[in-house]
């Protein structure tokens, strides 16, 4: 079986669990063996009865001492108790709606069990534990059990066996991390890395095969960017373009005067477009720094030099917000703009019309999603291509632009503010424009960060800023329940349950709707329209909205298990409110009281600068606190992530630099010993196009 494979080569993986995998994006063997777990539920030793403690998961071992009493509350509704004893007292054991499970169950024998304890009626209870046999329980305690990211229909422990499987009969060629990097950076072979990450039977094990899978994500990353950085540094602009005082104008006419970074990038911009190379420039810039202005001047610069740009946005959603704001700024200005929107949910027809406008030159600004490049698009003349948001251009899709014969400027706006050294790395082969300064005009975000216990307060905020006419996004790191029990977990909160106890809590007149990365796309524009037209109050979300959505008239944002969320990536969250002129809040609401935890989200309450939050993300989280924190969606790497593993990166550039210019030197043929390398390179290149995207 190689990495390539659908999923449904893995025995016990049939057509119908399939589609669920496909719901998380998991359709061959590598996304399979990239889901890694979110966390580990480890299990201890077994503890005394007397020492249980309510609120937390123990295992025991213990005597029934009394017969199993089944008691039929309701219809179907079913409690059976059983009384247990061990040296140090008794305590009492129930389970939900499972009568049968008193024919497990003898008076006098001895048996472990393990579940969630909790004081009833005064007594220590456990509920619905599991009942254990002591090898069972030998084979897990203190061993790191995976929890894995899942949808509903797929348990936990039907990913992990389907793991196991996958890991097992997957055919393993050698090692393509040569031998002497692996040596060099103390990086442990593939395959232990895999069972490791998945199966650790250590922390220890865990963390040095995460390690050794961090290495190679940034490694292979990190090539792909030098390849590109030297695609094209060779690329010749062989018609530049002419500036045009129009630009000029139309800056001088806007309502706003451009902050000095706008200005200063804007000038960047213009002296790329009107030179003999080709632009490839990244825009970094704060949330709500006034990126897209800046997009549109140097749309206007391209179709004043009668050719098309392109404006690509990572959801429709986006796009359409694009495509008005684009529109109405040409209505208003009197602009030559004749702007279409391609997106997937267009008909047939409509497609096929729009796409017939392209290809004719009859519009020239044409905005939508990536599927913009990666469908048959032929444009009548691309000279700019305009990416927003998490979107990147990558290898393939440069050369699928190549081999329409098009070289188009490109420009990426990114709205994730990072640490220029990493910078420098991961857009390594673009130049980087930096837009650090807010327009004036802006209310500063009010914050707090508070535990669980200001919850209600939090709600009856809510209740008034709605009265009030205002709009509110909660943030859950969960899209729903977990059916399954997740033994020493803490709760985390989930979008659909949320919304429905929200809707409990406050008044009736407030509508209160959710939206999440599971659903279907048209679900979720209709959701997002709903909520700009106003017709929703109250949106709960997984942080699918953190990506560049516009809705000034939103003033609240809370967060829930704030604890869980990288510093960078809830700056990027609370840059959906404090859009509008209205005074915004923010209220991270943490389950964690840890110090440590305290500490790192005051940074969000002490500033609303992105470029000094995500240096103190890297500052204060280092390879010890490992699982449990949400990476921005911008970088979509499934395991490193740039903060936390900023040594990591560094390490992986050097080695990435070390190994090409080793080809380099060959004459682009790759030397014996790194041969498997540059195989695996071009195989996860062609098959695995996400790769390329961050
Ligand atoms: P982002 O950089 O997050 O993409 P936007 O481009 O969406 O930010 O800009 C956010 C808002 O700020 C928009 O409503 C835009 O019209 C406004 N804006 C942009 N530049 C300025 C400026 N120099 N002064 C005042 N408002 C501005
Ligand atoms: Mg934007």
């Amino acid at each position: 079986m190689l990495q390539k494979d659908p999923i449904t080569s893995v025995k016990g993986i049939g057509d119908k669990t399939a589609t669920l995998y496909h719901k998380m994006n998991i359709y061959t063997i590598h996304d399979l063996i990239v889901h890694y777990p979110r966390d580990y539920e480890q299990w201890h030793d077994i503890v005394a009865i007397g020492e249980l403690k309510a609120g937390q998961v123990h295992a025991i071992r213990a005597m029934v001492i009394s017969a199993p009493a089944v008691l039929h509350v309701r219809k179907n509704m079913s409690v059976t108790t059983v009384r247990v004893r061990d040296h140090s007292g008794t305590c009492d054991i129930v389970y939900f709606n499972m009568p049968y499970v008193k024919n497990s169950l003898q008076t006098g024998k001895q048996y472990i069990f393990r579940g969630h304890v909790l004081l009833k009626n005064n007594r220590m209870t456990i509920e619905q534990p599991k009942i254990l046999s002591p090898q069972e329980f030998a084979q897990n305690v203190n061993r790191l059990t995976p929890i894995y990211p899942t949808t509903k229909g797929l348990t936990i422990a039907a990913i992990t066996k389907s793991m196991r499987t996958a890991i097992d009969s997957l055919s393993l060629k050698e090692d393509y991390l040569p031998e002497a990097v692996r040596t060099q950076y103390d990086l442990v072979d593939f395959h232990t890395a895999l069972c490791g990450i998945h199966f650790p039977d250590s922390k220890e094990t865990m963390l040095t095969s995460r390690k050794r899978l961090v290495f190679e994500e940034f490694l292979f990353f990190i090539v792909s960017v030098l390849v590109l950085k030297e695609m094209t540094a060779r690329e010749i602009n062989n018609a530049p373009m002419m500036r045009i005082d129009a630009c000029a104008d139309l800056i001088a006419r806007l309502p706003y005067k451009l902050t000095n970074a706008q200005k200063k990038v804007w000038s960047q911009i213009e002296e790329d477009m009107c030179s003999t190379h080709v632009m490839n420039r990244l825009i970094q810039g704060d949330v709500g720094s006034g990126k897209t202005i800046v997009a549109i001047l140097a749309m206007f610069l391209c179709i004043m030099n009668h050719r098309q740009a392109a404006f690509m946005a990572p959801t429709e959603v986006l796009a359409k917000q694009h495509y008005e704001t684009v529109t109405k700024i040409a209505e208003e200005h009197g602009l030559p703009f004749k702007p279409v929107l391609l997106t997937g949910s267009l008909t047939a027809r409509e497609k096929r019309r729009t796409k017939e406008s392209i290809v004719l030159g009859t519009c020239n600004i044409i905005i939508g999603t990536q599927a913009l490049i990666q469908e048959d698009v032929d444009f009548y003349d691309l000279g700019l291509v305009i990416t927003d948001e998490q979107h990147r251009f990558g290898v393939k899709q440069r050369e699928k632009l190549a081999q329409k014969g098009l070289q188009p400027h490109i420009l990426v706006m990114s709205a994730t503010p990072i640490p220029r050294t990493l910078a420098l790395i991961l857009y390594g082969d673009l130049d980087i424009s930096v837009m650090d300064e807010l327009p004036a005009n802006r209310l500063p975000i009010k914050n707090c960060v508070v535990n669980t216990d200001y919850r209600k307060k939090a709600y009856e905020f809510i209740a008034k800023e709605v009265a009030k006419g205002r709009q509110v996004y909660v943030i859950c790191p969960m899209v729903e329940a977990n059916e399954e029990f997740l033994g020493d977990q803490p709760v985390l909160e989930n979008v659909v349950e949320y919304t429905q106890k929200l809707r409990e809590r406050l008044p009736d007149t407030i509508t209160v709707e959710y939206l999440h990365g599971q659903m279907k796309p048209k679900a979720k524009n209709f959701i997002m329209e709903e909520f700009a037209a106003h017709h929703i109050d109250v949106l709960v979300s997984t942080t699918v909205i953190e990506v560049g959505i516009n809705v000034p008239n939103a003033t609240v944002m809370l967060v829930e298990n704030a604890e869980r969320f990288g510093l960078a990536q809830l700056h990027q969250l609370r840059g959906r409110v404090g859009r509008g002129k209205e005074q915004s809040y923010c209220i991270f609401i943490s389950t964690s009281s840890q110090n440590d935890t305290l500490e790192r989200l005051q940074v969000l309450n002490k500033s609303n600068d992105g470029f000094f939050i995500s240096s103190e993300d890297m500052r204060l989280r280092g390879p010890g606190d490992l699982f449990g924190i949400r990476q921005s969606g911008q970088f979509q790497f499934h395991i490193g992530d740039i903060y936390q593993d900023a040594a990591i990166l560094q390490e992986a550039q050097s080695c990435a630099m070390e190994l090409y210019t080793t080809y380099i030197d060959h004459q682009r043929q790759p030397i014996e010993a790194h041969k498997a390398f540059w195989e695996h390179y071009e195989e996860i290149t062609t098959f695995n196009m996400d790769f390329i995207n961050i």
